[in-house]
């Protein structure tokens, strides 16, 4: 713990003096704090440290601001730091997005076609008279509504496969770009919007990274990002049990408090197993491995297991808060947001899918 302080001291600062998405953003890169956690290096100690920022920032901010931060360290800032081996301007926009002077969005989950399916998706890259065009839409994108630039994945081959995408970085002011909100209720502050491009102008350059790669390089950027949002939703989980233990300590029944109440202790000790569960499995997680494609089943199961706990634990802190949960700002307002810990990133049931497939590995069968 000693060793991380100073991180959290810095996190703790740029959040306090954060009035939206872009200065949080801008304040954690002049303090520092994307660089190193930013998943640039190959450095075991990433895990940790990316623990320490979300788990500072939830304990500080509300669900959408902490949000547009996870995806850019956990996608965004990874994806372009593999981009810029091959392209000068991947670099140069990594090197801004690190200093916390641009908002990238990572533009994949297709207008009108389940997340699950992202080798249909039909936002393509192609030539015309001489120059390439982009067309298409992206749906639900963190970011999108306040980024500088957009990182997208575009079809460059018209061949159901995972080598026939690449990807496009674009300014999200370029003609032809527009966004609207995904939601004027929910994740306020994520800027989450959907996307349409239309008949983009594209110079060469702005296809960054190996043509063929981008589909895989996605895949394997997942699993980082499936271990922050479990890193973010153990947090959240343990603040919101702090929170419920502390109020049932406190609500008089009686000549007791709910606390003393064995029913109640006995359902708030199931959210601590649950709880207990998905602590043991960030922490087997094996530090270093979150970019090998071996740590896919892993991270499907850490996915899965988050979303369900977090929906496990938020329903019932709700239930044993009582009418509270529902004043402004209050827990009912939370568990409806963090539900989409089992959506965004991929949708519980696309996990399980993907884990059965993985039956054998995950069962050491024939090893
Ligand atoms: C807050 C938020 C932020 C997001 N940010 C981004 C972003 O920055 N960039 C980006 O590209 N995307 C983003 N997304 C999109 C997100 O990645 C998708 O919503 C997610 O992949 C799920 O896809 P879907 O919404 O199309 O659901 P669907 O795929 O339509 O799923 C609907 C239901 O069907 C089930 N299902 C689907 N496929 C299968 C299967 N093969 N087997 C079994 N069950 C299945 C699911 O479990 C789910 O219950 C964001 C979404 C949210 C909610």
């Amino acid at each position: 713990m000693p060793e991380h302080a100073p991180l959290r001291g810095l996190v703790a600062g740029a959040a306090n003096g954060a009035e939206d998405a872009r200065s949080l953003w801008r304040a954690l890169g002049e303090a520092g704090v994307i660089e190193r956690v930013g998943w640039t290096s190959k450095d075991p100690d990433d895990i940790a440290r990316l623990d320490d920022l979300l788990s500072e920032l939830d304990g500080r901010l509300p669900l959408g601001l902490v949000l547009s931060v996870c995806v850019q360290v956990a996608l965004a800032v990874p994806l372009l730091a593999t981009a810029s081996e091959t392209s000068g301007l991947a670099r140069e926009v990594l090197a801004d997005a690190v200093a916390g002077r641009a908002v990238v969005a990572i533009a994949v989950t297709e207008a009108g076609l389940s997340g699950s399916a992202t080798l249909d998706a039909a936002t393509a890259v192609r030539s015309a008279d001489g120059s390439l065009r982009l067309t298409g839409g992206k749906e639900w994108i963190s970011n999108a509504r306040h980024c500088d630039h957009v990182m997208v994945l575009a079809r460059c081959r018209p061949e159901r496969h995972i080598t026939s995408f690449c990807w496009v970085l674009i300014p999200a002011v370029a003609p032809g770009v527009t966004v609207e909100p995904a939601s004027n209720r929910y994740f306020g502050q994520a800027g989450v919007g959907h996307l349409r491009f239309d008949d983009v102008a594209l110079a060469e350059d702005r296809v960054v990274g190996q043509r063929g790669r981008a589909l895989a390089e996605f895949v394997r950027a997942l699993q980082r990002e499936r271990l922050a949002g479990a890193l973010w939703g153990r947090a959240l989980c343990r603040r919101v049990l702090v929170e419920t233990l502390d109020h049932l300590r406190r609500r008089p029944a009686g000549p007791t408090t709910l606390w003393d109440n064995a029913a109640i202790r006995d359902r708030f000790a199931r959210c601590l197993v649950a709880q207990a569960r998905l602590d043991a499995l960030c922490s087997v997680f094996p530090a270093g491995s979150a970019a090998r494609p071996a740590a896919g089943p892993a991270a499907m199961v850490l996915k899965a297991a988050c979303g369900e706990t977090v929906n496990r634990i938020l329903d019932e802190c709700v239930d044993l808060t009582g009418a509270d949960a529902f004043r402004d700002g209050g827990l009912a307002g939370l568990r409806e947001e963090a539900t989409m810990f089992g959506v965004a990133g991929g949708a519980t049931g696309t996990m399980l899918a993907g884990i059965a497939e993985h039956a054998d590995d995950l069962l050491l069968v024939g090893s």
